[in-house]
This record gives structure tokens, sequence and C-alpha cells, in this order.
């Protein structure tokens, strides 16, 4: 990652990822990297790798940049890839042993509590489940000398309420736990987990980080390069969940505009939270920026520069009144996903099942880069059907 000189100076975030760490092809004086698709590398006459790259489940050179550019933006001594933010996630509980025991948020990415309880807790974990948002609650759920990770996600989906990660991590450490983070809808460009004091922090690059609803990709970042780490990065390499080099290639461009695209969301949402906060259909508007939100104080502290581009929107007149407003939205997309440059709407209700916390009257809004005026117009119009 040189520009050769040997006397890069010490740049702030939105440089180091805008260059993407100023990597130039030695080869070509290629100021984008070539997409490196070969599965395998050679070996000299000695049987020796040429470079540290063997084999692609194991490492592959399309990594390479990504992941150091995200571990500097995270503040981690060490980043892996992965095919997708669950096998990044699950990555993180299977380099756990049976018997072990894991205290979880319960108001979470809705697919992490359902894999936990219908596949590793029958492997072998103990898993609790407490109140999103609630560092007492979790604190008192740890079991010093058993549960060996505590998992939290701020602010988390899709209600958005915040969890003060320095808390947590305090109260995991005293228990002799790991903390780990979600950071998926912040962003490094908002919270830096690992400063406050986490142990391994997550990342659905599928959202933020790649930006462009066009990658599927996960990726985790270790505080310390340490035995745990290694087994995490044994299920990659091991068992296989791996992103394919040109994703790779995808997220590497998504991430050098990252820090532009979340402060213009961070700003929108704030505009449209702040303009529909009161509305007379409106039960309420969730989001972390606004003052009155229960996770304001918390938020305003652990965040910097903004409060993220995901916001929620729950209605009076239930289920009902949320999908005759979503069915006439023009320019909100309503699907499901976040974090890209398009405005999208999701009615997570459908999309997780009658048994999921999530209320149903709740649509979860997702704001892209589009001029903010055209949003709230849209929004405005919606509130004509109900
Ligand atoms: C999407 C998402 C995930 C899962 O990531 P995939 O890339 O879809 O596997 C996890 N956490 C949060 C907060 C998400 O939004």
């Amino acid at each position: 990652m040189s520009n050769g000189h040997g006397n890069e100076p010490k740049n702030r975030p939105e440089t180091l990822a805008a260059r993407a760490l100023g990597w130039i092809d030695p080869a070509t004086g290629a100021v984008s990297p070539p997409v490196q698709p070969s599965t395998t590398y050679a070996r000299g006459p000695d049987y020796k790798l040429l470079t540290p790259h063997g084999y692609l489940r194991a490492e592959s050179a399309a990594y390479d940049q990504p992941e150091a550019l995200l571990a500097k933006l995270e503040g981690g001594a060490a980043a892996a890839l992965f095919a997708s933010g669950m096998a990044a996630t699950t990555a993180v509980f299977q380099a756990l042993k049976p018997g072990d025991h894991v205290v979880v948020q319960e108001s979470i990415y809705f697919n992490l509590p359902k894999w936990l309880r219908e596949w590793a807790v029958p492997w072998g974990l103990e898993a609790s489940f407490v109140p999103t948002g609630d560092v007492p609650a979790l604190a008192a759920a740890l079991r010093p000398g058993k549960t060996r990770l505590a998992w939290i996600e701020t602010p988390a989906n899709p209600t958005w309420l915040v969890t003060d990660i320095a808390a947590a991590a305090a109260a995991a450490h005293r228990a002799g736990a790991l903390l780990a983070v979600d950071n998926t809808a912040a962003s490094p460009v908002l919270t830096r987990p690992i400063e406050l004091g986490a142990d391994i922090v997550m990342h659905s690059a599928t959202k933020y980080l790649n930006g462009h609803s066009d990658v599927l990709a996960g990726a985790l970042v270790a505080a310390r390069d340490d035995d745990y780490w290694k087994r995490v990065k044994y299920v990659r390499t091991r068992a296989g969940a791996v992103m394919g080099p040109f994703e790779a290639w995808l997220l590497l461009r998504g991430m050098r505009t990252l820090h532009l695209r979340v402060r213009q969301q961070s700003q929108s949402a704030l505009a449209i939270a702040t303009h529909f906060k009161g509305h007379p259909k409106l039960l309420r508007v969730c989001y972390p920026g606004l003052p009155d939100d229960p996770g304001h104080a918390v938020a305003k502290r652990q965040m910097q520069g903004g409060y993220g581009g995901m916001l929620s929107l729950r209605f009076k007149g239930g289920a009902a009144a949320a999908l005759a407003f979503v069915a006439r939205l023009q320019l909100f997309v309503r699907a499901t996903s976040l974090g890209g440059v398009e405005s999208l709407v999701e009615h997570r209700g459908t999309i997780e099942g009658p048994d999921s916390p999530t209320p149903q009257d709740l649509l979860r809004v997702s704001v892209g880069i589009e001029h903010v005026d055209d949003l709230i117009a849209d929004l405005e119009q919606g509130f004509a059907a109900i």
C-alpha cells in the first residue's frame, strides 16, 4: 500500500478511503487495482509460495486492499471479508465452543436471533436474549466465567434504538466476555466501536460500505489479532464462506465514496425525521437524531457527524395504514435492504412474519442520496392515501 516514496502522511479517514490507501499498481502504474480472479497462486522451484497468497478460499490478493482499508477505518488490528453479513456474523459464533454462553439483543437484524435459536442453540451454544438498548439488562444476563460473547447492534434494526457501546464493553469485560458490535447502520464514518472498547465489529458490507445495492458482502474487524481471531479466520478458510474477487473489487470501489454518501444520507434522514415528527397520522418517527428520541443522548456521545441514514415511521392506523401509504410512493422503492444510493422503504412485518418483535405498524426507510426535497414530497403525497 505504498506510494513508492516511503513518505505517506498520516491521513484522515476520508483521505484514506478516497485513495483506497494510495495503492498504485507496481506493474502498470494503474490507480485503480486490477480485478484478480485467480483461484490459485504459483510456487517456486523450492516449492515455496511466491507471495503470501496460495488458494482463493484461504487468502486472495483481491481481499488485501479492502481488508486493510476497513481495518484502518475501524481502528482495528485486522479485518476479514466474508461472502455476506450473515457469513461474517455466524463465523463469530462458530468460533466459540459448544457449551459457551452468549448474550444477544432481542430486537436487532432479525436473521441473527432466528439463526441462533434454530441452528446455534441445537448445535450447543447457550443463548440469552435481552431487550435492545438496555445495558443493565445485558449486564444482568452475563454469567462470569461462562459467557464468552455479548452481541449488540446500534442503532438497531428496525427501531433504531441505541446502545451505549462503552458501557456494554465494560460490562462484558467485567464478566470475562468479548463484545461484538454490528456497526452496519452507523458505519465507521459515524461510530468506531473498537475505540469505545468493542472486541469485534461486524458489517453487512452489502449496505453502506459498498453502498450501491450491487454486492452481497460481509466483514469483521478485530481489535486484536489473537487466538479467538484465528478461530474466526479458520471458519472462513476451512468452511469456505468467502467473497468472490469481483465482489471484493466492487466493495473497494464503493468504499472510496463512503464518507460523502453517509454524511449526505445522515443529513437527509435528519431533515426527513424532523419534517414528519409529530405528523397527525404517525404514532412516532424513530430516529436517534431527534432530540426527544430515547437514544439521542447516547447517540450524541458515540456518533460523530450524524445519526445515520435509517429511520422508521410508525402509523396510528396500524399495518393497513402503513401498507396503503407505501403503495402510493413513487420515488422510494418498495424493497428490502438498506444503505444504497437509492431510497428504499420496507414493511418489516411482512418480511419477518407474525412472530417478529417488530411492530406491524412500522415502515423502515433507507434514505439515499436523492434531493431531500423530492424525498419529502414523495412521503407527503403518500399520506394522502390514509
Ligand atoms: C443486512 C444486515 C445484516 C445481514 O447481512 P447480509 O449481507 O444480508 O448477510 C446484518 N446486520 C444488519 C444490521 C443488516 O442490515
